[in-house]
């Protein structure tokens, strides 16, 4: 299968990926992951990256659509692959239809995780990751006082872009930028949506469905 998974900022992509990946064994490949880790790096593609990324605006498309291409080349991506992240442009989406013309691939499904505005804002601010296995939480759901990852123990971090300004900012980019997609896949027959407004064992249960996978 090859999926993309579409929505605005906090509305779990990352989380619904990571579950997919596990029953598909397919990898979870997310953009947003991958700038963090050249920033951490300090390389000049973190640099880059740290300056659009703090505003809360884009990567540069050409730049992306290499990274996704790179990424998709590689052997573990041969059975399939879940985007989470990307892509977040028209011109995003025309270089990835561009690049799986080119292998002979199509994308299966683009599953479009639909949260209210409100919802989104609550759980941006609340959200906390695992500095060392990168998995997501909101804190209104961990135990209170919670500091260490319920995975891994490993120290539980607010992401830098998680702070109101530049959430703010990041809805802005969204609906400019990356709602026009889900027109571009509705028009492509793709689009599977799916409402998220209660727990995240719920969204992943519809995802499943849409995505015709339950009891699998
Ligand atoms: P995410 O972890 O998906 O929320 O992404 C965090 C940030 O990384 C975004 O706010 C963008 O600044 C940048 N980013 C992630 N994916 C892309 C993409 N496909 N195109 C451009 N910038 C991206």
């Amino acid at each position: 299968m090859n999926l993309i998974m579409l929505g605005a900022p906090g509305a779990g992509k990352g989380t619904i990926a990571a579950s997919l990946q596990e029953i598909l064994n397919i990898p979870h490949i997310s953009t947003g992951d991958i700038f963090r880790e050249c920033i951490k790096s300090g390389t000049e593609l973190g640099k880059l990256a740290d300056s659009y990324i703090s505003k809360g605006c884009l990567v540069p498309d050409d730049v992306t659509i290499q990274i996704v291409e790179d990424r998709l080349s590689q052997e573990d991506c041969s059975n399939g692959f879940i985007l989470d992240g990307f892509p977040r442009t028209i011109k995003q989406a025309l270089g990835l239809d561009n690049y799986l013309k080119r292998v002979g691939k199509k994308i299966t499904r683009v599953v479009n995780i639909v949260v209210s505005e409100e919802e989104l804002v609550g759980r941006l601010t609340n959200r906390r990751i695992c500095k060392d296995c990168k998995a997501s939480f909101n804190l209104r759901i961990l135990p209170e006082g919670t500091t260490v990852c319920p995975h891994c123990g490993g120290e539980l971090i607010q992401r830098d872009d998680d702070n109101e300004e530049v959430i703010k900012k990041r809805f802005c980019t969204y609906h400019e930028e990356t709602e026009p997609l889900v027109e571009y896949y509705l028009k492509r027959r793709k689009l599977a949506k799916v409402r998220s407004e209660h727990t995240i064992e719920d969204t992943f249960e519809n995802v499943l469905c849409a995505l015709k996978l339950k009891g699998i």
